[in-house]
């Protein structure tokens, strides 16, 4: 009998998911090993550029998306000093039909893993890290879970992510690109619509810079732009829609008060950007963040 190659995938998110989804539809035998329980982070970026809802037309996958939390944006929204400055309109270039749209992540990776599971030669390992690779004199053959299991492979995909324990144990080098910047992230629950009118707004101004849109789930989500070097401010909910309301155009500041009991405490995000210098060697090959962070 001719030898039906294995392939294991480390990593869940965008990459890793469609990737195993993509196998499994081949017919490929492929096992999906994700860390965690749940698909759900406080903060997995909603927003799909034209050249993921390329990729995902591509695939096949874009009719997932209307049974899914979704938003498509209505344009990018620039305020200074209070004042706008202009909109410019979705979709930008491209297929017209395809504005830039925001989708919930996590329900975007669990519909992939769903359809996945519909194919036999697909498995799944949830909330079961890889800790260690398997090697075979040079070549990489598998993976070793925490619970000690080992899953031998022909081929092990590394699509766990910007700090990817498959990139470092495998000794393929990451080249990082300084960032000036990190995020304070936010989200503001709110019974009622924004004024942000389905736009992702940026708002600048003496006391500094923050971007705002309306999350596919409901919900604001508000970007802070920080100084790397920057320590956080120590400052109350009401500091913080304060900050805000003063870079907002009138009425968008009104509502941020209107709402303020809603914001919750800013979450510090580390923006990496970089490369690794090599994406595959024998049995393993790098995929998405793991190979080039970019968040
Ligand atoms: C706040 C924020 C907002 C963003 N917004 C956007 C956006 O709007 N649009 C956009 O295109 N991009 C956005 N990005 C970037 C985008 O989220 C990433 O580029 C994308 O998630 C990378 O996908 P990935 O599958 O490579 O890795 P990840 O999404 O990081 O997924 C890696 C997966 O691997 C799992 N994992 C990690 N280690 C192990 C292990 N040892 N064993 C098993 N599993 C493991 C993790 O649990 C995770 O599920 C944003 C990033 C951030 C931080």
């Amino acid at each position: 009998m001719s030898h039906r190659p294995k392939v294991v995938v480390v990593g869940a998110g965008p990459a890793g998911a469609s990737l195993a989804l993509l196998l499994a539809r081949g017919g490929v035998a492929v096992t999906l090993v994700e860390a965690g329980t749940s698909l759900e982070r406080q903060f997995r970026g909603e927003a799909l550029m034209p050249s993921g809802l390329e990729a995902l037309a591509a695939m096949g996958l874009l009719e997932l998306i209307p049974d899914l939390p979704h938003r498509p944006l209505v344009g990018w929204r620039f305020v200074v000093n209070g004042q706008e400055l202009f909109t410019a309109t979705e979709p930008l270039g491209g297929d017209p039909s395809r504005p830039c749209t925001l989708v919930s992540q996590p329900a975007l990776l669990e519909a992939l893993l769903k359809l996945a599971g519909t194919y036999p030669s697909f498995a799944i390992e949830r909330g079961q890290p890889v800790v260690d690779l398997l090697w075979q004199q040079e070549r990489l053959a598998g993976v070793q879970l925490r619970d000690g299991r080992q899953l031998p492979a022909d081929l092990v995909v590394g699509c766990d992510g910007r700090g990817s324990l498959v990139r470092q144990k495998a000794g393929l080098a990451l080249q990082s690109s300084p960032s000036p910047i990190d995020l304070l992230w936010f989200q503001l629950a709110s019974p009622v619509a924004s004024p942000l009118a389905g736009c992702f707004t940026t708002l600048v101004g003496p006391e500094g810079v923050f971007s705002a849109f309306e999350s596919a789930s409901g919900g604001l989500q508000l970007g802070w732009v920080m100084g790397k070097s920057k320590a956080t401010p120590e400052l109350s909910r009401e500091g913080w829609i304060e900050r805000m309301a003063a870079l907002s155009p009138p009425q968008l500041a009104a509502w941020l008060r209107q709402w303020s009991s809603g914001l919750g405490a800013p979450s510090r995000l580390t923006v990496q950007v970089g490369l690794a210098e090599r994406w595959c060697q024998p049995g393993l090959l790098l995929l998405g963040d793991a190979a080039h962070p970019m968040g």
